[in-house]
């Protein structure tokens, strides 16, 4: 398929539902409705001209270069997000460092403060070994976001709702001031907490999307994986050059969960939302809570309890909900992000960021909700 032929496939989109219900055709000879896992790490050649004319596009090398599972959740993912081309890798930070594989000493970043803890991690480590220059943006005014910017920033790095304190931002008016300043700066962001069911960050004006489909994407606590999604050819391009040489690609086998998982996307989503709209409501009234942050949509909660000694009551006391550290699984997951998930980013900015020892992360599952309301209330006592 040519490049104007694929732009035109994304446009010619199908209703969310039934891209993801027919996610996963591999036409082979067996004509398999449910498609098959090619555990093959690589592919014969039918002939020599074939092999030095290879088309990446119609057929397969090897499967760090391309593969067949991998290939359907990335053309799976790229429809779902209304973008050109997505890349499927071995986790939400190899996609991180995907997006981040075009910069060069003495480029400049700005980020949202409140991001995934491992964001800053990473963020530091560019710092420190390669000279990149990260600023922070506390999500409020974009005018100040714009202040930040300078000949030398290269991407705008953000996530909405933020995680943990469910901050949300308003993509295109962020996009549409970035590119304003200079339309080549990468407007990135973060979809992980929303899935392109909810959010398309590149059809309001983001460059590129960044998934960790270790949560609401693979949906069933069972893969690590990381997706990104861009609207560019040339930018493709390069991504697609970097991943392939630094080989953090995605397996067949986890490419192959990921696409069945994507089946369910829109109806997990609509139960993540029913039981969290409900099971916020529950918090809001309930012993022991101060505040609860819930942005209305998907599956994420936090709060607030109003002691310590309460926070490692709840966590030692849940039976239905898991204490474990991830999200967006069919299992309800609770966690305290400032030991766990935020860990890395700075003790001060975790404080001013409200992410405290008496916060909790609550990832709604898709148990029945009534009984994810008795666990917590016999979790919080009187
Ligand atoms: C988990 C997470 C990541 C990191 O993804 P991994 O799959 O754990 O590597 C990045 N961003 C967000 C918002 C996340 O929740």
């Amino acid at each position: 398929m040519s490049q104007e032929e694929k732009k035109q496939d994304a446009k010619d989109q199908l209703a969310f539902a039934t891209i993801a219900a027919e996610a996963g055709s591999i036409k082979d000879g067996a004509n398999p409705v449910s498609q098959p896992i090619y555990l093959s790490a690589c592919y014969r050649h039918p002939s020599l001209d074939q092999a030095i004319n290879f088309d990446r596009l119609k057929g397969f090398t090897y499967s760090r270069v391309e593969a067949p599972n991998r290939k359907v959740a990335e053309e799976t993912i790229a429809k779902m997000e209304e973008g050109y081309q997505a890349f499927a890798v071995a986790s939400g930070m190899a996609a991180v460092q995907l997006v981040l594989s075009v910069l060069k000493s003495g480029d400049e970043v700005v980020s949202l403060d409140d991001l995934y803890g491992g964001d800053f991690r990473y963020f530091r480590h560019l710092e420190s070994h390669f000279g990149i220059a990260f600023k922070q943006w506390n999500g409020q005014k974009v005018e100040d976001l714009v202040s930040l910017l300078t000949d030398k920033t290269k991407i705008v790095w953000l996530e909405t709702p933020s995680n943990p304190t469910m901050k949300e931002l308003d993509i295109k008016k962020i996009a549409d001031a970035v590119h304003n300043f200079n339309e080549k700066i990468l407007v990135a962001v973060d979809n992980t907490f929303y899935t392109p069911y909810y959010q398309k960050p590149l059809t309001l004006g983001a460059d590129v999307v960044i998934h960790s489909a270790t949560k609401y994407l693979g949906g069933h606590n069972d893969i690590l994986g990381g997706l990104v999604v861009v609207n560019d050819p040339d930018l493709a391009d390069t991504y697609f050059q970097y991943t392939i040489t630094v080989g953090d690609t995605m397996s067949n086998f986890d490419s192959w969960l990921l696409t069945r998982s994507l089946k369910t996307l829109p109806i997990r989503m609509d139960r993540h939302t029913a039981s969290a709209q409900k099971i916020a409501k529950f918090l809001e009234m309930a012993n022991h809570v101060e505040k609860v942050l819930y942005p209305g949509k998907a599956g994420m909660i936090s709060f607030y309890l109003d002691s310590e000694a309460e926070v490692e009551r709840v966590l030692n006391s849940v039976k239905v909900i898991t204490f474990a550290e991830s999200l967006g699984g069919a299992e309800s997951l609770i966690t305290i992000p400032y030991y766990q998930t935020h860990d890395d980013v700075e003790a001060e900015q975790r404080v001013r960021l409200g992410i405290t020892t008496k916060l909790l992360r609550l990832s709604v599952g898709l148990e029945d909700p009534d009984d994810l309301i008795a666990d917590l209330k016999q979790a919080l006592g009187d």
